[in-house]
């Protein structure tokens, strides 16, 4: 393990989030990268991201798809049209389809436990699930129908700043999502989770803290991307505080590095995705540098062209109107460019045995 957060204390981590100096941060990214390279190795896994659905009953604060924008078409993927788009993510060889929607009670449970165990039997592809909070039946029958693992970010391990950008479901009370994702553990999936760098109201010490609970949580994949504004939210019209002077992380490349670096270090064999957002932030070389400073995952899109710009959670995200075909070229040919192999196989978490420090 490097040394530099010998002890992964809250102090050394914030202390790195601050770091500014150029040959410092060089060493940081340095190490990361040779903590992924021994804990992880040089595969790329490719999770081919199916945007199913973008209804979405919450009203997160920071999301473009939240309740209440009225100026979203709303739509729902056919089983036809998920299950082709599994078809593709055959034919490209990558081994896993990730179902994300917004929080979608439209999806009914017994709908997508047919479609899960169809794409397990006709694709044998890993399935990743991402559709929100859903109650425990609806999780525990996806994951018999053969569901792999589950994403779902808590955003920020704050409860006072969580409680304003992640408001109550009507009639509901706020939620807890580091218990829900201990509940996702226990019924088997791998759980994923992750936090925004540079949301308002994060401040550095916050985001030590999100660090340092991603290891507590013994995640197994984590994602972290910048807070992108959305002009039709709260947090995008800047009617939130920020934390006080000095304090608030900034929603920077950079930072979002730091981050990446820094959850590597932390929780050495997880598998971290080089996000879209930060692609979305340096559309030329985002998803490379993610790939060098820490990240062994990218989620190439294959959802269906016509729906990409209404699945907005942010605006200009990246590879919108890039067909799935051209999608995959293009990452792999990315991934080779920084010496690095596009992975094949479900590309689960590796539990390794670390040496005792
Ligand atoms: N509805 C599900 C949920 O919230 O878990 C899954 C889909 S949601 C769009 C996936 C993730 O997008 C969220 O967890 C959030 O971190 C991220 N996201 C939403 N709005 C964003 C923004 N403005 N900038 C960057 N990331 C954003
Ligand atoms: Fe809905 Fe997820 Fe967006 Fe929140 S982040 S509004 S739950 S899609």
């Amino acid at each position: 393990m490097s040394d530099f957060l010998k002890n992964k204390s809250l102090v050394e981590v914030e202390g790195w989030l601050r770091e500014e100096d150029p040959g410092r941060l060089e060493e940081l990214w340095v190490a990361a990268d040779e903590t992924r390279r021994r804990l992880v190795g040089d595969e790329v896994h490719l999770r081919g991201l199916i945007e199913i659905s973008n209804y979405c009953i919450r009203a997160c604060a920071y999301c473009g798809l939240r309740a209440g924008h009225g100026d979203v078409e709303r739509y729902r993927l056919s089983r036809e049209e998920i299950l082709e788009c599994a078809r593709l993510a055959v034919q490209f060889e990558y081994g896993t389809v990730v179902l994300q929607s917004g929080e979608d009670y439209g999806i009914k449970r017994g709908w997508l436990t047919d479609i899960i165990k169809t794409i397990k039997a006709q694709y044998n592809l890993a399935v990743t699930l991402s559709l929100g909070e859903r109650p425990d039946e609806d999780l525990q029958e996806w994951r018999e129908a053969g569901a792999d693992r589950y994403l779902l970010r808590f955003e920020t391990s704050d409860r006072e700043l969580y409680e304003r950008i992640h408001p109550p479901a009507k009639g509901q009370e706020i939620s807890d999502r580091p218990a829900m994702l201990r509940r996702l553990k226990a019924l088997g999936y791998e759980a994923g989770s992750g936090v925004m760098v540079g949301i308002p109201g994060q401040s550095y010490r916050i985001l030590a803290e999100d660090i340092l609970l991603f290891q507590n949580l013994d995640l197994d994949m984590i994602g972290v991307g910048p807070f992108i504004a959305h002009p039709e939210t709260p947090l995008g019209r800047g009617e939130m505080p920020f934390a006080s002077e000095g304090m608030q992380v900034p929603n920077t490349e950079l930072m979002t590095y730091k981050t990446v670096a820094l959850t590597r270090l932390v929780c050495p064999e997880a598998n971290i995705p080089s996000t879209t957002a930060l692609a979305t932030i340096n559309t030329a070389l985002g998803r490379e540098l993610g790939l060098s400073r820490g990240a062994n995952v990218i989620m190439p899109n294959l959802s269906p062209v016509k729906y990409r710009a209404l699945y907005e959670i942010y605006p200009a995200k990246a590879c919108i109107d890039e067909a799935a075909e051209d999608c995959q070229g293009c990452m792999k040919g990315r991934i080779r460019s920084i010496g690095r192999i596009p992975g094949s196989g479900p590309g689960g978490r590796k539990k390794a045995v670390l040496p005792q420090e």
